[in-house]
């Protein structure tokens, strides 16, 4: 998997940075060596005077994935009953459809039992949102658009703080498949603890 490099500069100085700053593998540390994937999104830090991944603990989107993971998994576990019974079961659902359906709920139900680790975390939550670079707090979310398809710049409205220029972006023409080898790994509170070296596939 490869995501797109976007270039974020600035109308009135040198700044120069990149979204893929967002990019890699972050996790919290739990109680009792469990980590938990953290959610991360743009934003801008006033102690490093750049754009860095911060923390992402609004409730709203948590809350609507949620809800989304429940009835999703309600429906396939639905699914999967209904085709032990009547009709279908006359039919023979195919096994390989079958299987499919299991994997599903396994999937479903591990996203769902880490949102509930992260509504944990959010409802015990004291500092707010921190940089995930320098693990301080002054911090604000940097929501930029899409950047063009093409090479064209496009002016955002986010003013660059200190200076009254306005941030741009555009595509790279780039793009980052990095394989992280390392894990970031941060308190529930966010401050960040250390990299750890973790196979791709686990935690
Ligand atoms: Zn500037
Ligand atoms: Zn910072």
């Amino acid at each position: 998997m490869s995501t797109p490099v976007v270039k974020v500069q600035c109308t009135q100085c040198e700044f120069r940075s990149s979204t893929s700053v967002v990019e890699g593998r972050f996790a919290y540390e739990l109680p009792g060596d469990a980590r938990l994937s953290l959610r991360r999104r743009l934003g801008w830090c006033f102690d490093c005077a750049t754009i860095r991944p911060v923390e992402d603990l609004t409730r709203d989107s948590f809350e609507a994935e949620f809800t989304r993971l429940t009835s999703t998994l309600a429906k396939v576990e639905n699914e999967l009953a209904k085709s032990k019974t009547g009709i279908r079961a006359l039919f023979r659902w195919s096994e390989t459809r079958t299987k499919q359906s299991e994997r599903n709920i396994a999937f479903f139900r591990k996203q769902i039992s880490e949102a509930a680790l992260y509504g944990n975390l959010l409802a015990s939550r004291h500092s707010p949102p921190r940089c995930l670079q320098c693990s301080g707090q002054n911090v604000i979310p940097c929501e930029l658009p899409q950047a063009p398809k093409d090479t064209s710049l496009l002016v955002t409205r986010f003013v660059h703080p200190d200076c009254g220029g306005y941030l741009t972006i555009s595509d790279s023409g780039m793009r980052l498949a990095v394989n992280y080898p390392t894990v970031r790994i941060y308190s529930s509170e966010g401050v960040y603890l250390r990299d750890d070296d973790v196979p791709r596939d686990q935690w």
